[in-house]
């Protein structure tokens, strides 16, 4: 059987449209009929040869669709059921995939990476009981794909790592699109926030979403104002841009027992970055990495978009066809990074 994929077939090639082989269903997992997929830097990163994938490539890995067949062994999902799934997909098997960290499985997958993604018909994905998230009837396929990477991860970092706390001062240095999705999600959950970024464009958008103090990470001395502006630092800092500058800006931003949360990615030469391991010690400081979050941990996130407490729909810019995707994706060599995340939807 074929279906409609779009597939680049070396890097920087442009993505096309065309007929692909269906994927075939694995003896544990699912087959979802994809309704909606994100278009997220990480694929264009992909794309760009950044990230090496199996040639040709199908991209694409912030999905929400319908269960379109399950293998033998899948005993929790049904043809029909309306569904999300993580970036990354777990084992179903190992000492972290029974705990519910499938986010860290030594034998992850993740669709649109290791394998054929989701800017296609149909995408098929493994240990299906471990990795399908199912969706509340009030949420819609395009706002499920929109919580994608960026959305969930913000979530998690706050909620999971960080244990954010009504009235708790929280720092989000990098205002993109992980980085503005942090915001939403502390001011909903009562945090006051401080948003930085070079940006003044970002920053009004985080000021409209809710930050209360924004500041420019151009500033020599924007953690001392910070600190002062929080009476001593924050509670809970993320970097959600990836860079040692901002890595280490988090970390001098916490007050005392604080909690720093690297959410951005740290890549090539800046992977090792010197962070103030002096103070880590001094004031107690907790330091986490946070690596998407694992299909266990989405139902806590799930209520709260569909009783509309959290609105992600408020963060997507535009919503396309399968056959304009492909042209999104190549259009990320030019940065757009507060215009709102892109959906690709694909009527069922
Ligand atoms: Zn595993
Ligand atoms: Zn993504």
């Amino acid at each position: 059987m074929l279906m409609r994929a779009v597939v680049y077939d070396e890097y920087g090639a442009p993505p096309v449209l065309r007929q692909v082989q269906e994927p075939t269903c694995p003896e544990d997992g699912a087959v979802i009929a994809v309704r909606a997929t994100g278009v997220c830097r990480s694929d264009w990163h992909a794309w760009r040869g950044h990230d090496p994938v199996p040639l040709p490539h199908v991209p694409g890995h912030e999905l929400a669709g319908v269960v379109a067949a399950t293998g033998v062994r899948v005993t929790r999902w049904q043809v029909g059921d309306r569904v999300t799934v993580p970036f990354v997909c777990g084992c179903g098997r190992c000492e972290y995939c029974l705990a519910g960290d499938a986010q860290v499985c030594p034998d992850q997958t993740q669709p649109g990476f290791t394998g054929p993604g989701s800017f296609a018909e149909r995408v098929a994905v493994r240990a299906a009981d471990t990795n399908l998230v199912r969706l509340p009837d009030q949420v819609d396929f395009v706002t499920a794909a929109s919580l994608g990477c960026r959305f969930a991860t913000a979530f998690r970092a706050l909620t999971v790592h960080g244990r954010l706390r009504a009235g708790s001062w929280v720092a989000v240095h990098g205002c993109g699109g992980v980085g503005l999705s942090a915001v939403m999600v502390a001011v909903a959950l009562g945090a006051r926030v401080v948003a930085v970024d070079v940006s003044p464009v970002a920053l009004a958008r985080a000021r409209e979403l809710g930050a209360e103090v924004v500041l420019d990470a151009r500033e020599a001395d924007v953690v001392d104002v910070l600190r002062t502006a929080t009476g001593g630092g924050v509670h809970v800092s993320l970097d959600a841009l990836g860079s040692p500058s901002t890595a280490a800006s988090s970390v001098r931003s916490l007050r005392r027992r604080g909690r720093h949360v690297q959410v951005g990615l740290l890549l090539g030469r800046d992977a090792t970055p010197p962070l103030p391991m002096d103070l880590v010690v001094a004031h107690e400081l907790e330091v986490y990495g946070s690596h998407g979050m694992p299909a266990a941990d989405y139902p806590a996130m799930l209520t709260l978009v569909a009783d509309g407490t959290l609105r992600p729909d408020l963060l997507v810019g535009e919503v396309i066809g399968l056959a304009g995707a492909g042209a999104a994706l190549a259009s990320m060599d030019r940065p757009s990074r507060v215009a709102g995340m892109t959906v690709v939807e694909i009527p069922g």
